[in-house]
């Protein structure tokens, strides 16, 4: 047996339960002994019986002296037993178990581990974790029922009991055929326990101490090896290929920027120079910009579009969703169709015009095969939606082009060290002057009407608002555009029949949602009601109110977000969270939204109480999902970044054959 042996050889894993560990991603025994328990619970050291407090949780090891079932006046079944160690006896019960006494039988020694209490007026093991642990002469020691006990990410007929035994069985033969994947200098440095050694404490610990060193073992792995294909990712990206040297024109830009309605911020210019400058140089550009909601990236994406046309050049721009799309195709084709710059919009639902300088689609243009004569310039704006793989896929297309994303959604520093330790960062740090602040709040449901009130007072005097319910499920699915519905139609026949409601969903035919939002941005309607396909970047400097349904189904990232479509003009906004629970906890982490106005708190207040996978949608982040990181963990993300980087400079690679495959495993570097 190896690691690569697939599950169904391993003893005592039948058919059924192969398709059960499907569930849990574990198809070969390396699988199997990477199912990190993600808990402990520490069930001590067995204590005489006639010293067990009552009201405890407790573990005791004796004989079983007898055991039967019994049934209750109730119709339920109980398993009763006794069991002596020498010093005292004591009762264990276990509720519908009728099977145990086919188990546990009575002279068997067996371990016990659980809450004691009063059964019957008598000191019990009210359904205790058990295991036999042999008859007298062969007894063993306890791997359920003592000490610190791993539990697992566990599925419908896995328990955690069961990955218990399974891995204690197969670990020892595996262990010996686990290479090291670290120089022995690193795990001195970075003062790193031996990987077996992790391996074998991260499942059966004897103590806090070899638990702590066993994660931290494991994490730095996790984080090491994503920030050296990282490495490897940036130096394919500048070794092997040389970008399209362009040149700036600097009195047709200037004079495309002064002819803007307004002046380009100070963070604006800063970032342009930035980007001008890779694209001067010898390297194609890989640069990340970020910029909290509203700071103006579109712009920037207009003025870079136009560099590349006067030189030659086509540029395309891609979005998440359509309805995105159309808005760029619009605020890019004012910018530039003026200069003699072909705009142009591919979606599933429109197809493009030829010849075009500038293409706006959503990601469909790259899964579809969109041919480009002369395409110099990728820009993908609200990056976070595009996985890391498919921004790879994107930059083996063609000629290399340079590539500019674009996010609003701000990633606290510990993440965009490990997520994208290959680009080049730009931020724009502040706003468009004369913007005010949203006014937020929290809204219990007793002022609900209150809040409708305000909305109609508001419109009634011209100003626009949104009304967003959450997705049901995690992405728009039919239940969630039904619930958009069924809201729209309560809002429009009994809070609002006097005014003019729209509903926007991202599952209505293109001309639909062209025709809602085109009817709301000329104000022919004063309520938008809509699923969070508003989220994203849209842009109606008219609308002032946000309110949001079920707030806390949401990230703080991503409430952000919706907050962020509102305030984009000089007039006072306002955001209204409902939550449809009144938790403590969900209160508090909505109230941040009341206190802070700036996406990078947010979101690293998010990254504290939720995770990351919660903050940026795990599915389509791109985030690669760690088994055992945390990347709030900003010195050990550090300190594998460090060594990341020492690894890549003074060892070869081939010689560590255990990295190399782990590196290998999980890579995200496309295949060249
Ligand atoms: P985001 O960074 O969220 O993508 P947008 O590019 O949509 O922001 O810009 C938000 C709004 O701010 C747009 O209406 C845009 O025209 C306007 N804007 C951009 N730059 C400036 C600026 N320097 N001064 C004033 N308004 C600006
Ligand atoms: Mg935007």
């Amino acid at each position: 047996m190896g690691p690569n042996t697939p599950i169904e050889q391993v003893p005592k894993v039948g058919s059924i339960f192969v398709k059960r560990l499907k569930r849990l991603k574990i198809a070969s025994v390396e699988d199997l002994v990477h199912h990190y328990p993600f808990r402990y619970e520490n069930l001590g050291t067995p204590t005489k019986i006639s010293e067990i407090p009552l009201g405890n949780v407790a573990s005791a090891s004796g004989e079983v002296w007898q055991i039967k079932n019994v049934r209750t006046r109730y119709g339920k079944s109980l398993a009763l037993a006794t069991i002596n160690d020498g010093s005292a006896s004591i009762e264990a019960v276990w509720f519908n178990q009728p099977f145990l006494i086919k188990t546990i039988k009575q002279g068997a020694k067996i371990g016990l581990a659980g809450k004691v209490g009063l059964f019957s007026h008598r000191p019990t093991f009210i359904n205790p974790e058990y295991e036999v642990l042999g008859s007298k002469a062969t007894s063993r020691r306890s791997l359920h029922t003592r000490g610190f006990v791993s539990i697992y990410p566990e599925t419908a007929g896995i328990t955690s009991k069961w990955l218990r035994a399974r891995i204690k069985e197969t670990l020892p033969t595996i262990l010996p055929r686990i290479g090291e994947t670290l120089p022995r200098d690193s795990l001195t440095r970075n003062t790193l326990i031996p990987r077996k050694q992790a391996i074998w404490q991260i499942h059966f610990p004897e103590n806090k101490k070899q638990i702590d060193s066993a994660r931290r073992r494991l994490a730095f792995d996790e984080l090491l090896i994503t920030h050296i294909a990282a490495l490897e990712r940036k130096s394919t990206w500048t070794r092997n290929i040389s970008g399209i040297k362009l040149a700036v024109q600097q009195e047709k830009v200037l004079s495309l920027i002064s002819n803007l309605p307004f002046r380009l911020t100070n963070s604006q210019n800063k970032v342009l120079r930035e980007i001008l400058n890779d694209l001067t140089g010898e390297k194609p550009m890989n640069r990340l910009l970020q910029g909290d909601v509203g700071s103006g990236k579109t712009v920037i994406a207009a003025i870079v579009a136009y560099v590349l046309f006067l030189n030659g050049y086509q540029t395309s721009l891609m979005t998440p969703t359509e309805i995105l799309a159309v808005q760029h195709f619009n605020t890019l084709r004012t910018i530039l169709s003026p200069l003699g710059v072909k705009v142009s919009i591919q979606t599933s639902g429109i197809k493009r015009e030829e010849p075009f300088d500038v293409l706006i689609g959503t990601h469909a243009l790259i899964t579809k095969s969109t041919s480009f004569d002369n395409l110099a310039l990728v820009v993908i704006d609200e990056q976070h939606r595009f996985g890391v793989e498919q921004r790879a896929r994107l930059r083996v297309r063609g000629n290399t082009p340079h590539v500019l994303t674009m996010t609003a959604t701000p990633i606290p520093r510990s993440l965009a060290l490990t997520l994208y330790g290959d680009l080049d960062v730009s931020s724009l740090n502040e706003l468009p002057e004369g913007r005010k602040r949203v006014k937020t709040f929290v809204v219990p449901p007793v002022k609900r009407s209150k809040a409708y009130q305000f909305i109609r007072e508001n419109t009634l005097k011209g100003q626009q608002a949104f009304i967003v319910c959450p997705f049901i499920e995690p992405s728009e699915t039919l239940a969630s555009v039904k619930a958009a519905r069924q809201e729209y139609e309560r809002l429009t026949k009994e809070i609002f029949p006097d005014l003019s409601l729209g509903l926007l969903h991202g599952r209505l035919a293109s001309y639909e949602k062209k025709k809602t939002i085109d009817d709301f941005r000329n104000n022919r309607l004063s309520i938008l009601v809509s699923t969070p396909v508003v989220e994203v970047g849209i842009d109606i400097p008219n609308a002032s109110i946000m309110m949001i349904e079920a707030a806390e189904r949401f990230g703080l990232a991503s409430l952000h977000q919706l907050r962020g479509r509102v305030g984009r003009s000089a007039q006072q906004s306002y955001c209204f969270l409902f939550p449809e629970s009144v938790s403590k906890q969900v209160l508090q982490r909505l109230r941040a939204l009341e206190e802070h106005h700036l996406g990078l708190t947010l979101a690293e207040i998010d990254l504290k109480m939720r995770g990351p996978g919660q903050i940026y949608g795990t599915a389509q982040s791109g985030i690669p999902s760690f088994k055992i990181a945390n990347l709030t963990d900003l010195p050990l993300i550090l300190t594998a970044r460090q060594e990341a980087a020492y690894i890549s400079t003074h060892h070869d690679l081939k010689k560590l054959p255990s990295l190399k495959r782990e590196i290998k495993k999980r890579s995200l570097v496309p295949p060249d």
